[in-house]
């Protein structure tokens, strides 16, 4: 599979072959969440799709560092950058605990989230308040290379200067300064400061109320949102890098910005293929909380929204996002949903068959061993054309096709090689489990109500257990479930298990 990958980059607009930096190695930067709230599933949607970016890299053969901030400060409400409440400090302020708390449970959850999605952790999860002397620094670097100044304490990043000297800002994004200006009168206001509405805060003087500060050769304040993606990708992936990620609401500001700033203080841009994800809609609309036009994750497997008929798991979610393309957006509905389970299903029943086929034996090619061979090539070419997974899972299900005809006869296993036959179970468990992410989540649902028999039977000596203080037993139960994946959870309601 030697085909070239293709990748668009939203910085030319167009597809374009990927060449790494450093031969056999990729560095790829994705902004991460602002962990002020629980995390959506258009959050969720974004870092499944570049988790699959991660993956196919590793696939192929790439040694990847993969960089996912947490955003823990700057983040201001409205995506604002200078006049509003940081959205961590406002969420403290109203719960009464500490930013660092609040920073804390969302991050758990999160993490947690992102487990249960299959979603693998990053290399480096690097957070904005762990690196605010770094900040510091560039902020600095600006500063002396002329393209910042300071207003009481606050530094602003001057767009205008940036535009004489390099010509370009808004390369990423097409903003035009002179449309900036428009846009931003009304709020001129919050503005006073700026020499220009296009310029943006890189430091920020905090008010006397403001709960997250540091000190600086400013003032004491905090850091402008932007300037963490511009510091931490720099330490950690260079001052050139290969790709940096995120969903497409954020091309402006935050990553025009970011470029400006990483010119700014180096002299030139930090990466060299923008990739950047659609949205995930409801209904047809954004998925936005502050609209109360969303589903949580949890809302979902259990079904308890009004916006669906019923629960879905975990991996059929995935599923569901896997087939559109990451560029497209894509539109949750309840209908989508019941498509993408049975699509998971016949997916992971196909591979069942597929793994429990035999073969008598290499023989002389058959007529399906071109075709097989041609289906499975495309299934990578597909992934080799900007990460196309629904294309891909296209192809696979072009296979699942042949593999249950084999399996009733209608094809024989004569018909292809052992080779091919091998090559076949090799892909469908490459692309399920490495690529795609996909568990199996049918082990502990099918077999006609098996399982779940079985687990009623052992939580039940389990419990009786208990009742008689038998803990060294009802611990060992629950330890050896948990070695195959199975939490166990003693709530009021009774005891309940779910696959981790
Ligand atoms: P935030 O926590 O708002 O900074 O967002 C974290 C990530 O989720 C960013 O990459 C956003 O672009 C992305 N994101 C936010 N809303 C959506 C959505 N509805 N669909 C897809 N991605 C989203
Ligand atoms: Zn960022």
């Amino acid at each position: 599979m030697k085909n070239e990958l293709l990748i668009h980059n939203s910085l030319t607009g167009k597809k374009e072959v990927f060449t790494p930096l450093h031969e056999g190695r990729v560095g790829m930067y994705v902004c991460g969440p602002t962990v002020y709230s629980d995390v959506h599933l258009g959050n969720c949607r974004t870092f499944v799709s570049f988790d699959v970016v991660y993956r196919y890299f590793q696939y192929l053969g790439y040694k990847v560092r993969y960089v996912r901030n947490i955003t823990d400060v700057g983040h201001l409400e409205g995506d604002a950058d200078i006049g509003r409440e940081d959205k961590i400090s406002k969420k403290a302020r109203l719960e009464e605990l500490e930013p660092m708390e609040i920073v804390q449970r969302y991050m758990n959850g999160f993490h947690d989230m992102m487990k249960v999605f299959n979603v693998l952790p990053p290399n480096i999860e690097p957070r904005a308040t762990g690196h605010i002397l770094e900040q510091i620094d560039m902020v600095q670097a600006i500063l002396d290379n002329g393209l910042a100044y300071e207003v009481n304490g606050s530094v602003y990043f001057d767009t205008i200067k940036f535009e004489e000297k390099y010509g370009v800002y808004g390369q990423l994004s097409g903003r035009k300064i002179e449309e900036l200006f428009s846009e931003t009168r009304d709020d001129l206001k919050n503005q006073s400061e700026k020499r220009h509405p296009s310029d943006f805060a890189i430091w920020i003087k905090a008010d006397p109320n403001h709960l997250m500060r540091w000190k600086s050769p400013w003032s004491v304040g905090f850091p402008g949102w932007h300037l963490e993606c511009s510091v931490m990708s720099t330490k950690y992936l260079g001052e050139t890098f290969d790709i940096h990620g995120g969903g497409n609401d954020l091309k402006f500001p935050h990553h025009e910005n970011e470029i400006a700033q990483n010119i700014g203080a180096c002299g030139h841009a930090p990466a060299r293929y923008w990739m950047h994800g659609n949205m995930l809609l409801l209904n047809g609309r954004k998925m936005a909380k502050s609209e109360g036009n969303s589903i949580m994750p949890g809302e979902l497997f259990t079904g308890n929204s009004p916006h669906i008929s019923k629960g879905y798991s975990p991996m059929v979610v995935r599923f569901f996002m896997l087939q559109s393309h990451y560029r497209s957006t894509l539109d949750l509905t309840d209908e989508a949903l019941q498509a993408a389970e049975k699509g998971y299903r016949r997916l992971m029943e196909g591979n069942k068959v597929l793994q429990s086929l035999a073969h008598p034996g290499n023989g002389a090619a058959g007529k399906l061993d071109e075709e097989i061979n041609a289906t499975i090539d495309q299934a990578f070419a597909d992934m080799n054309d900007d990460f196309n997974t629904p294309r891909a899972l296209a192809s696979l299900f072009e296979l699942v096709t042949k593999i249950n005809s084999l399996k009733a006869g209608q094809l024989a296993i004569t018909d292809i090689t052992e080779d091919t036959l091998n090559r076949l179970k090799k892909t469908f468990n490459d692309f399920i489990n490495d690529i795609f992410g996909l568990r199996d989540e049918m082990a502990a649902t099918s077999g006609d109500g098996v399982i779940e028999g079985l687990m009623e039977l052992i939580l039940e000596i389990r419990q009786e257990a208990r009742a008689r203080k038998d803990w060294a037993t009802s611990d060992k139960i629950r330890d050896a479930l948990k070695a195959l994946n199975i939490v166990v959870k003693d709530g009021k309601e009774g005891t309940s298990w779910h696959l981790e």
